[in-house]
């Protein structure tokens, strides 16, 4: 096969200049560029040719370990065989192969999917899709979307404007209008270094009783949240919490949207957290681990109340305006319908289950480091939370980050929260080097 890049070819800081790098400080980076170029299992090869352990899964989504031959070949049958297909008012086999595979996956009551291209189309698509099912019910008023503080879903206007990260929001300042957010979960006090979920908080969801009661029910489309936040340190919801935000949504007709963009494919439970919590959404969204991270796309699950209500009109009309070019882009299926074989055929959702008691285990090891103040776990994720330097929030995050790279273990820091997120076929001893990883960077700092 032929190389791409020559893996010692380190670029010259000129030429890194115009990329222009994604959620990055781009001028700090390319002072000290740590290039990736190439993967396999468990392990990222650097350009300078050291091996690192990959904590993270690349971004949460490697889930069955890198570089797999079968999804390596299904993506080369396929752009050998249908390179594109159109996917308005046409299609391929695969894409409607995928779509009953994933519905066979889902929870109960599911019937339909939507693909787009990552995380954040499928968050859009699921809000559009609420925001039509209203209507299409008669409900035209309902037009708010209440998502929740700390909250991420991707980057898209819809995404955003539910999203409840600050300094994201801050930097663009128009965002559309009728959102509301309740309130994140996490209170150190109440349930610092839980293990798994925690067993304080699930009256919070009766905020959202408040938020009803203040907007009135006939003006709520939507409640969107992640069952795990993740990309703002891994806040876990507290037992009950969930299954009460789907009493509350119930009483009111309200749809309950579950972003499993991280949860999903065996990072908790199965194939969808939602079972694993025991609480029916009416829509998921889902990316990442759906391809194995090996060629972008988005997923959005709806149940068949909601796909039923949008399929009412004249039968020859076009039920939802909406849709991506590369929409069940004929590479991302294949490579999702081998990913899910791969996930099936090694029974990777209960291995990452059986798994998880030691991992916790490790996680809660570092209790009692420097600078530790809590600790965080459920599936195969786990959050080390770190005292911020005071003034310099996110340093020690990132010094912390760097200085685990240098030691061959790719832990990704967000804020001041270390978080991990492994591909699932982790051994013990990579748990191990893991955690141990960070316990010599936290005694040393
Ligand atoms: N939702 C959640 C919960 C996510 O974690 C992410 C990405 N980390 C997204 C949406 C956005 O996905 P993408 O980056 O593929 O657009």
């Amino acid at each position: 096969m032929s190389q791409i890049q020559n893996p010692s070819a380190i670029p010259s800081p000129a030429s890194l200049d115009p990329y222009w790098m994604p959620f990055t400080s781009n001028r700090r980076f390319k002072q000290n560029p740590q290039l990736l170029v190439e993967a396999d299992g468990m392990y990222y090869t650097r350009a300078d040719g050291k091996r690192v352990l990959d904590g993270i899964a690349g971004l949460w989504c490697v889930n069955a370990g890198h570089r797999r031959r079968e999804i390596v070949e299904a993506i080369s049958c396929m752009a050998h065989q249908l390179d594109y297909a159109p996917s308005f008012q046409s299609g391929h086999p695969l894409a409607f192969e995928f779509a009953e595979q994933l519905v066979s996956e889902a929870p109960a009551g599911f019937s339909n999917v939507f693909f787009s291209n990552s995380g954040s189309e499928a968050v859009d698509t699921a809000l559009k899709i609420a925001l039509a099912y209203q209507r299409a019910r008669g409900n035209a008023s309902r037009v708010r979307l209440i998502g929740r503080a700390r909250a991420y879903h991707g980057v898209g206007f819809g995404g955003l404007s539910v999203s409840g990260i600050s300094s994201h929001r801050k930097a663009f300042g128009n965002l559309p209008p009728y959102t509301d957010h309740l309130p994140h979960t996490y209170n150190r006090a109440e349930m610092g270094f839980s293990r798994g979920q925690p067993t304080w908080g699930a009256h919070l969801a009766d905020d959202l009783s408040n938020l009803v009661a203040l907007h009135d029910a006939s003006t709520v489309a939507a409640v969107i949240v992640e069952p795990v936040s993740g990309s703002t340190g891994v806040l876990v919801p507290p037992v009950d919490y969930l299954q009460r935000l789907r009493k509350i949504c119930d009483e009111h007709g309200i749809l309950l949207i579950f972003d499993e963009v991280i949860t999903g494919f065996g990072r908790v439970g199965g194939a969808f957290s939602a079972d694993f919590f025991g609480v029916v959404p009416d829509i998921i969204t889902s990316a990442k681990g759906l391809t194995n991270g090996a060629v972008p796309m988005g997923a959005t699950l709806v149940r068949s109340h909601v796909y039923d209500a949008l399929m009412q009109g004249a039968p020859d009309a076009i039920e939802l305006p909406h849709g991506y070019t590369y929409s069940g882009h004929p590479l991302a299926c294949a490579a999702g319908l081998a990913a899910l074989k791969i996930y099936r055929d090694e029974e990777l959702f209960s291995r990452a289950q059986r798994m998880s008691p030691y991992w916790e285990d490790a996680a809660h090891s570092l209790k009692g480091l420097p600078y530790v103040v809590d600790i965080r776990n459920i599936g195969l994720l786990a959050a080390i939370e770190l005292e911020p330097i005071p003034g310099q929030p996110g340093k020690r995050g990132y010094d912390c980050h760097m200085r685990c790279l240098e030691k061959g273990a790719l832990i990704r820091a967000t804020g001041d929260t270390m978080v991990f997120s492994p591909p699932l076929i982790i051994e013990k001893e990579e748990v191990d080097t893991l955690f141990s990883t960070l316990t010599d960077v936290l005694k040393n700092m």
